[in-house]
């Protein structure tokens, strides 16, 4: 009697895993080379194309191991060139990537979780609940699939020079995934980006920014949006475990490991909230004990939020007065709002295991009640 296993997605492994696995195989290891080039240089996902793999090779393979990637179950462009993807993870989830050219570089934005546990207050992921991590597959193949549709070609027809881990989610609390996922990407055999060219992007959980440390070396970006705590726990609910200077200090550990580290700070600006010209000068003394770099994006508003987005020129004099202080700071461009694709608009589909969901529904009919 034959017993069918489950067989392993080629996609949840980087290339340490993939020799392990062809050595178990009683392979040699730079089959597993050749045939991670085929598939991330030259988007092959079928074993029979691989034609410098032996056929007998090829035929131990297909036994052991299939080449999955995302399926595509909607994508749109906006009309600024931002390329949207809804990527189905399985019969009920899916999440959003998306793709933002520039004419010196392509940025993919990729997503970590299935909706996210954080809960902060500005960002419309955190309306949809939460419902499981990401697998490394599901991961790297939001980059495979991009990578495909745009014909990227590493080293020789580059579209996408840059991957941000900005979507949906909270990276470092799927942190074994996103290592090994991020280890694909700055593979030769794989993405083959430089290492400062792939960002993680965290709301501040202290001892993962040091276990990141230790074990990858990446860009750091980390989404701060006040600059004292009371304000700050109020935005993000995990600045109550981990507050500011604890994170700071994490920020200087991470930056300190070696030379020329800059960490970017996100700050989206809310009118009224924490745009403030005090809330400048506060945010300058804390970026004064560390090198960094201030990132201020202008709120993008969802269905249901309380928040607005602060005025053109009171986020210009902002920008000023941290620019007069010798704190670089730039100001992202909105990209993709024509088609929910900005920072804090990914959505996807989530079904959602903490309730929250309902509970902002819940919330905005109330609102519509009352303002009746
Ligand atoms: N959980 C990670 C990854 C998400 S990154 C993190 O918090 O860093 C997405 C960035 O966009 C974060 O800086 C987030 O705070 C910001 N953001 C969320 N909602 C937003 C909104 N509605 N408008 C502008 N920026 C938003």
């Amino acid at each position: 009697m034959s017993t069918t296993t489950a067989k392993a997605n080629l996609f949840d492994y980087d290339r340490k895993g993939l020799r392990a696995l062809f050595a178990e195989l009683g392979e040699k290891p730079y089959r597993a080379d050749q045939v991670m080039k085929w598939v991330y240089h030259r988007h092959v996902t079928d074993f029979a194309e691989m034609t410098d793999v032996g056929k007998a090779l090829r035929g131990k393979l297909e036994q052991h191991l299939e080449i999955v990637p995302p399926t595509t179950l909607f994508e749109k462009q906006a009309s600024d060139g931002t390329h949207k993807w809804l990527l189905g993870m399985d019969g009920a989830n899916a999440i959003e990537a998306v793709f933002i050219p520039e004419t010196s570089r392509g940025t993919l934005c990729v997503s970590s979780q299935v909706g996210c546990g954080l809960n902060c207050q500005f960002c419309s992921t955190a309306t949809q609940g939460f419902n499981r991590n990401l697998s490394a597959a599901e991961i790297i193949g939001q980059v495979w699939v991009a990578a495909k549709h745009l014909g990227n070609v590493p080293h020789h027809q580059r579209k996408l020079t840059n991957v941000v881990m900005m979507g949906m989610g909270e990276p470092l609390l799927n942190f074994d995934n996103v290592v090994t996922a991020m280890s694909v990407m700055r593979d030769d055999l794989g993405l083959g980006l430089a290492n400062k060219r792939v960002t993680l992007s965290t709301a501040g959980l202290v001892p993962m920014i040091d276990r990141l440390g230790e074990v990858a070396d990446v860009s750091l970006a980390v989404s701060l949006h006040a600059p004292v705590d009371e304000l700050r726990t109020r935005l993000v609910p995990l600045n109550r475990k981990y507050p500011i200077a604890q994170l700071l200090d994490a920020c200087a550990r991470y930056a300190a490991r070696r030379p020329r580290t800059t960490i970017t700070f996100e700050y989206t600006m809310l009118k009224g909230v924490n745009d403030h010209p005090e809330h400048a000068r506060q945010l300058v003394r804390l970026m004064r004990r560390l090198p960094a770099k201030v990132n201020l994006i202008p709120f993008n508003p969802f269905h249901g939020t309380q928040f607005e987005r602060s005025e053109e020129d009171v986020i210009r004099a902002f920008q000023k007065i941290l620019l007069d202080a010798d704190v670089l700071t730039t100001v992202r461009r909105t990209r993709g709002d024509d088609i929910d694709a900005a920072c804090g608009q990914l959505k996807g589909q989530v079904v959602d295991r903490t309730r929250r969901q309902a509970d902002f529904r819940r919330k905005l009919e109330q609102g519509v009640a009352d303002a009746a």
